[in-house]
């Protein structure tokens, strides 16, 4: 039987999932099964086990399974999947499970959907291995950018933009010139407290209220306080290549328009759709082709009735203007702002800092920096460095709040 399924298989295209269990992990594991015959999952990637991870692993079979650290690759081990499924998966863990995962030999598409730092050398042993890299991490882009744009470009790795923003984007940009853009404007539903005023003390659970998408916790939060956003203009500059002075921000709360490119001649193109991740995975997924699937809806403009726009005020909302500076700044800035982030957000879901104490946590990482390492070359080393640093100066501002 597992001959007859992998002589099936071998006309598949091949894929490895990192962060499988996550939201986009699951979206797209979703869209995979839509589309038995396009696709053969060969590696999977989980931050500990889970029974959706088992589930996973039962229904597509992979080569290779990895999780997050020893203890959970022995829970794995344990759980007796190997036995039954017939000696599949391979068992790997932590950076090195996930390194061989996206650079797995025979496998052209690699979707990394893990979430924070930890999708650093993923991204870069994915397109140093000549792969398409399906980035929903944005923080691997926002930390380590240069690098991983620069083996992309070395070793003929693409990257392919799964964030719905830069999806849009990426989108409008078909078959035209990058010289001709003239300003790449981001739309942003503006989270759960756009224009509210004295919402009073923000609790995790107020904050993981986002009102068009369902997300994991820390980018739920990072839209809230519009770190995201402000992640999301470092993301656009090293896709597009774009400078971050061309990149604006428009609050635009329906989330119909994903984003749009303004061209030289004053032509703007924007990407529209219903807000539904599985669009842009969908589309990263099979690109250059199109396919239709069951949430494949358009827009029904007639129940819309209206699209909204608003400027951002960024003096209201700081975690954009440290990013702004991050980015301007570039160097190693923009991983000390990606890795503090991490602290700030875990601890604000832990309730050891309110929500308007994460931007100085950031703040005291970057000061840090600043005076440190912000002049340092930016290598592989420097920038993991860097991250191990930030985390441990935003652990103390932690500690000290
Ligand atoms: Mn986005």
């Amino acid at each position: 039987m597992h001959k007859a399924l992998d002589a099936v298989g071998g006309k598949k295209e091949p894929v490895v999932i990192l962060g499988s269990t996550g939201s986009i992990g699951r979206s797209a594991v979703d869209i995979l099964r839509a589309q038995p015959g396009g696709f053969r999952v060969v590696g999977l990637a989980a931050g500990s086990v889970s029974e959706t991870f088992l589930g996973q692993i039962r229904e597509f079979r992979p080569n290779c399974a990895a999780v997050g650290d020893q203890r959970e690759a022995r829970r794995l081990r344990d759980s007796g999947i190997i036995k039954e499924l017939g000696g599949k998966p391979k068992i790997l863990h932590g950076e090195k499970g996930l390194e061989y995962l996206a650079s797995m030999p025979g496998v052209k598409k690699v979707l990394n959907a893990v979430c924070g730092n930890v999708g650093i050398l993923p991204s870069i042993a994915a397109v140093s291995s000549g792969k398409t890299l399906l980035l929903a991490n944005k923080e691997a882009l926002v930390s380590a950018g240069k690098l991983i744009t620069a083996a992309a470009k070395k070793y003929g790795g693409e990257i392919l933009p799964v964030d719905s923003e830069h999806s849009a984007i990426f989108q409008c940009l078909q078959a035209e010139n990058h010289r001709a853009i003239g300003k790449i404007i981001l739309t942003a539903s503006g989270g759960p407290f756009f224009n509210k005023k004295n919402h009073g003390k923000i609790t995790p659970k107020m904050a993981l209220k986002h009102p068009k998408w369902k997300m994991g916790k820390k980018i739920t939060i990072d839209s809230a306080t519009l770190m995201n956003k402000g992640m999301e203009i470092i993301e656009t500059s090293w896709l597009f290549g774009v400078p971050v002075g061309k990149i604006e921000i428009l609050i635009h709360p329906e989330c119909i328009i994903h984003s749009m490119v303004e061209f030289i001649d004053g032509v703007i193109l924007a990407q529209m759709s219903v807000p539904d991740m599985r669009i842009p995975i969908n589309y990263a997924l099979n690109y250059p082709v199109r396919i239709a699937s069951d949430y494949s809806v358009p827009v029904d403009f007639r129940k819309v009735s209206r699209l909204n726009f608003h400027s951002l005020d960024i003096s209201k909302y700081p975690c954009v203007e440290l990013a702004v500076e991050a980015a301007r700044a570039g160097g190693l800035l923009p991983t000390v702002l990606s890795a503090a982030d991490e602290v700030a957000v875990d601890a604000f879901l832990g309730e050891r800092i309110g929500f308007d104490d994460i931007p100085g946590i950031i703040d005291c990482a970057l000061n840090w920096a600043k005076d440190t390492i912000a002049g340092e070359r930016v290598t592989l080393e420097s920038i993991l460095e860097a991250d191990r640093s930030a985390r441990l100066k935003a652990g103390e501002a932690v500690g000290a709040r």
